[in-house]
């Protein structure tokens, strides 16, 4: 799971970098706590600027990682059931097993 973890991670960093080339100012460069760097909200301004499904992709991507963070990543939202890691990685974003999608 660790993989699709940085995965995500990887790309919401790089959503967010698109927003801030959009801004031609790219602040805050890519250092320390990237964790902390993708999931921060001070950036939410210039995410607003981006497209919807742009905007929509970030924050499946911020929910998908907190999940992750509170240890309820991959568990049906429904039955509390493990959701396969096959689905996991197909749909990184699902919050519920197959039969209560
Ligand atoms: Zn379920």
């Amino acid at each position: 799971m660790q993989d699709l973890r940085a995965q995500l991670i990887r790309r919401l960093l790089d959503l967010r970098g698109r927003a801030h080339r959009i801004e031609e100012h790219r602040r805050a460069p890519l250092e320390a706590d990237i964790e902390e760097q993708a999931l921060s909200a001070e950036d939410d301004q210039v995410v607003d600027r981006l497209d919807g499904a742009t905007r929509e992709e970030i924050a499946a991507l911020t929910a998908a990682i907190r999940r992750m963070n509170a240890g309820q990543y991959g568990i049906c939202e429904v039955c509390e059931e493990l959701i396969p890691v096959a689905r996991l990685h197909a749909y990184p974003f699902a919050t519920r097993c197959i039969t209560h999608a």
